[in-house]
């Protein structure tokens, strides 16, 4: 898959991560299911521009579904043929690592910029 039909959130981890561990997460978001509770229409994560992986469980989450039209609930699921990817994580560690460290940045400058601006000093 080229880099233009990846969405931001598939683009950032694309730049952050190693060639492996990124066809990893895709593989994963690919084999990860949303399907809509009121008709069973199902498309990956990977289809709607989001990314799940090492994940478990099937959470529930809300939003519209384009075969039914209704807005409703809609379960996470694994698909059938889920891969099996024995990746090493150390790649994945160091991306969510500088993605901490840099919202924590953002966030402690705008604290600052805001401390500043009331005049606290
Ligand atoms: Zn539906």
């Amino acid at each position: 898959m080229s880099t233009h039909e990846l969405s931001r959130t598939q683009g950032l981890f694309a730049r952050l991560v190693d060639a492996p561990t990124f066809a990893a997460m895709e593989a994963h978001s690919r084999a990860w299911l949303v399907r809509c509770l009121n008709c069973s229409h199902a498309r990956s994560i990977w289809a709607l521009g989001g990314i799940r992986y090492k994940a478990a469980g099937n959470a529930l989450t809300r939003m519209k579904c384009p075969s039914c039209g209704k807005t409703g609930a809609h379960r996470l699921e694994k698909a059938e043929n889920f891969p099996v990817t024995n990746v090493p994580t150390g790649s994945l560690w160091r991306a969510i690592i500088l993605v901490t460290l840099v919202t924590m940045l953002v966030l402690g400058g705008l604290v600052l910029l805001i401390l500043w601006a009331a005049g606290v000093f």
